[in-house]
C-alpha cells in the first residue's frame, strides 16, 4: 500500500465492466424460478417442459427483436467464445475445411485463439492491421477480399481500446465482393462488447453472423447468442440431442437464455439516456487526466465506447497501478482481463503501433451503471497522485 494524501473510498469502485458485469436485480428476479420451480427440461412433453420450452422461446423471441431478426436465426450458447467458436468453426466445416478467413488484429483470443487453430487445419487466415486509432480500414479488407474467403470476422467495439469498427461500410464492401465474384462470404461479428451500447440490428449492421454474451450486459455470466442469418452455411461443435436446431446440442440453460435475453432488452430500452450519461463521464475523466505528463490516450476519442478509458504510461507498469489502485478500492484492469495469466504486452496496443514499454503500462477503466461523477474525480485524484508518487519512488 501507498500512502497518497487521499481519503480512502468508503465503497468498491468497479470500473471494470469491460471484464464482466454484476447481474441486474431485474435480471436475476426473472431468473430464479427457472431454477427453482420450473425447472422442467424444455424437450420433456408434460407441462413443467412444456413451460420451460415456451420460456425458452419468449427469450429468443426477446432477443430476435433487439436484433432485428427472426427467432429462428437465435441460438442460445454458453457464452461469447462458444458463439464465436461456433461461428468460425462451424462456417469452417460447412466449407469442408477449406478456404479464406479475413479476421482483424485486434479481436478478442477467442477469436485469435479459434483462427489460429483453422490455420493448423488448413484454412488461410489473413490479419488487418488496426491503425493508431485502433480502426480497421474497409479499404484494406477490400484488398484482402479473394474468390476464395468464405468468412470475414470483424468485432464491432474493441474490449481493450472501446473503439468501434465500421462494421456497416464492411459489409458493403463483402456484399460487393460476393456479386462480383459471384461467391457467398459469411461475415462474423463479435458484438460482446457494443451489446449494451450499440445498435446490434443486423440489418442495420448488414452481418450474417453476431455473437454477444450475458456477462457484458448485466446479465449472467455462461450465457450467450449466435445470431445466423437464414441460408448461411454452419455446422455445429456439439453433437447429441439437437437441441437449438441442431446447432448446439445439450439441454438448454432456461435461466440463462431468460436472463440474457431481459438483460439485452433493458440495455437496449436504457441504452439512448445511459449511453449519454457515461459519455459525458467518460470525456471528463479524459480531461481530468489530461494533467498528467506523459499520459496517452489509447484509441481515439470518438468513435468510441461510452465507457471505456485506456491510457498508457511508458516509464510504469500496468500491472503495478491497478494493484495500487485496489488498495484505494478502485478496480480497474491493465491488457486484457483474459490474459492476466500471462505477461504479454497487449496484442491490440501494439497492433495500434504502440511500444512494449507503452503496452505494459497500460490502465483500462470501464465504466458502468453504478459510476458516479463523484467515483470519477476520486479516481482520477488517485490516479493522478498514484502516477506522480510512483514517478518519485523511480527518481
Ligand atoms: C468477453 C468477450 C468475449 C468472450 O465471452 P465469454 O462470455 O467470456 O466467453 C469475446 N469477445 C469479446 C469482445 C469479449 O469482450
Amino acid at each position: 500500500m501507498i500512502q497518497l494524501d487521499i481519503t480512502k473510498a468508503d465503497h468498491d469502485i468497479y470500473l471494470d465492466h469491460a471484464a464482466t458485469t454484476p447481474v441486474d436485480p431485474r435480471v436475476f428476479e426473472v431468473m430464479r424460478p427457472y431454477y427453482v420451480e420450473e425447472f422442467g427440461n424444455p424437450s420433456s412433453i408434460y407441462q413443467l417442459g412444456v413451460s420451460a420450452k415456451a420460456a425458452l422461446e419468449e427469450a429468443r423471441t426477446r432477443a430476435a427483436f433487439v436484433l432485428g431478426a427472426s427467432g429462428h436465426e437465435v441460438y442460445f450458447m454458453s457464452g461469447g467464445t462458444e458463439s464465436i467458436n461456433t461461428a468460425l468453426q462451424g462456417v469452417a466445416r460447412a466449407h469442408g475445411m477449406k478456404g479464406t478467413i479475413i479476421t482483424t488484429a485486434i479481436e478478442h483470443h477467442a477469436t485469435l485463439r479459434t483462427l489460429e487453430f483453422l490455420e493448423t487445419q488448413g484454412l488461410e487466415v489473413v490479419r488487418l492491421p488496426a491503425d493508431e486509432s485502433g480502426v480497421i480500414d474497409p479499404k484494406d479488407l477490400a484488398k484482402a477480399l479473394t474468390k476464395d474467403t468464405i468468412l470475414v470476422s470483424i468485432m464491432h467495439a474493441n474490449n481493450e481500446v472501446g473503439t468501434i469498427q465500421p462494421i456497416k461500410e464492411s459489409a458493403r464492401v463483402i456484399r460487393e465482393t460476393e456479386k462480383n465474384f459471384k461467391i457467398k462470404i459469411a461475415f462474423h461479428t463479435d458484438a460482446c462488447q457494443s451489446a449494451g451500447y450499440l445498435n446490434i440490428n443486423v440489418e442495420d449492421l448488414g452481418v450474417d453472423l453476431l455473437s454477444l454474451n450475458g456477462s457484458k450486459v448485466y446479465g449472467p455470466k455462461s450465457a450467450g447468442l449466435l445470431y445466423v442469418r437464414k441460408a448461411t452455411k454452419i455446422q455445429p461443435l456439439l453433437f447429441g440431442g439437437n437441441q437449438e436446431q441442431g446447432l448446439r446440442s445439450g439441454t438448454e440453460n432456461v435461466a440463462g437464455a431468460v436472463g440474457l435475453s431481459h438483460a439485452l432488452s433493458l440495455a437496449h430500452e436504457e441504452a439512448p439516456k445511459e449511453v449519454e450519461r457515461l459519455t459525458v463521464l467518460r470525456d471528463h475523466f479524459f480531461d481530468k487526466l489530461a494533467s498528467i505528463k506523459n499520459l496517452k490516450i489509447n484509441g481515439s476519442r470518438e468513435p468510441r465506447l461510452p465507457n471505456n478509458i485506456n491510457v498508457s504510461l511508458d516509464d510504469l507498469r500496468g500491472e503495478a497501478l491497478v494493484t495500487y489502485l485496489d488498495d484505494y478500492r478502485i478496480q480497474a484492469s491493465t491488457g486484457s482481463a483474459c490474459t492476466s495469466t500471462e505477461i504479454e504486452p497487449s496484442h491490440v496496443l501494439l497492433s495500434m503501433g504502440r511500444t512494449e514499454k507503452e503496452a505494459e503500462g497500460s490502465v483500462r477503466f470501464s465504466l458502468g451503471r453504478s459510476t458516479t461523477k463523484n467515483d470519477i474525480d476520486y479516481v482520477a485524484d488517485v490516479f493522478e497522485k498514484l502516477v506522480a508518487r510512483l514517478r518519485e519512488m523511480k527518481a
